[in-house]
């Protein structure tokens, strides 16, 4: 994902450098990760499951923010990465920008994570259990014969949903996931003058549009309450927008 803002630094933040790379990981990552995690009947809480769910969540959105980080380094830019409630965010300062360097950084993330969810799959089958899918409306849904472990059948399970769904989400063309910035882009390309314009209405409507079918057909509320959220954000951006008189150069 792209900012919404880098969040302030905090003395619980926790820093590392992986592979060359600054990460600071906000403490909201872990406490929003917990809360999600947390879903459904807390009665039954089972910490291994929480731990696992929290570690696959930590692994899955850093590899995310890794393949947009490898994108910038081999535009030679210099990325960090930021893990934080929103989940997660690779900055960088462009050198200088083009539109299908920015679509390459953007799709970077979640191929990263396609490839994770095929490194997932490949290891199933070396291990000699069979590997299919199920249809799940329109798209084709990856599932296995389980193990014996009721825990490693959890982690696969989790790795597969978050790396399936977190990079098919993050391609729709709504602001500020990867999808909205590849179709600014490409909206960009084609009309430099109402590019911008015309990528927010898209991302209004493909917003909107989720929020409804995540109340009507899939009775999630949370789905119906984060792209509505989006929607609206998209909205004020775009009056905001119109305001400057086209002026708004972006970089949020
Ligand atoms: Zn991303």
């Amino acid at each position: 994902m792209t900012p919404f803002a880098e969040p302030p630094a905090t003395q619980y933040d926790l820093r590392f450098s992986l592979l060359g790379v600054p990460v600071r990981i906000h403490p909201f990552f872990w406490l929003v990760g917990l809360l999600l995690g947390l879903r459904g009947d807390l009665t039954h809480v089972k910490i291994e499951e929480l731990l696992i769910w929290i570690a696959v969540l930590f692994v899955s959105i850093l590899v995310h923010e890794f393949g947009h980080a490898a994108a910038v380094i081999f535009y030679r830019d210099r990325p960090w990465i930021i893990l934080y409630g929103f989940g997660g965010l690779c900055c960088h300062h462009p050198s200088r920008h083009d539109p299908w360097r920015q679509i390459v950084i953007s799709f970077a993330g979640p191929a990263a994570g396609f490839l994770l969810l095929g490194f997932v799959l490949s290891a199933i089958h070396a291990a000699e259990h069979q590997v299919g899918t199920v249809q799940l409306g329109l798209v084709p849904y990856p599932v296995f014969e389980p193990f014996e472990s009721a825990n490693l059948n959890f982690l696969i399970v989790q790795l597969i949903w978050i790396n399936f769904f977190w990079g098919l989400i993050n391609l729709l063309p709504i602001y500020p996931l990867d999808g909205g910035q590849i179709a600014r882009e490409a909206f960009l390309l084609s009309d430099a003058g109402r590019g911008v314009e015309r990528s927010l209405w898209l991302s209004v409507i493909a917003a909107a549009g989720v929020a409804v079918f995540g109340v009507v057909v899939l009775n999630e509320i949370f789905i119906a309450l984060f792209f509505g959220y989006l929607a609206y954000n998209s909205w004020t951006i775009l009056q905001r927008y119109r305001g400057f008189g086209g002026g708004f150069g972006g970089g949020f």
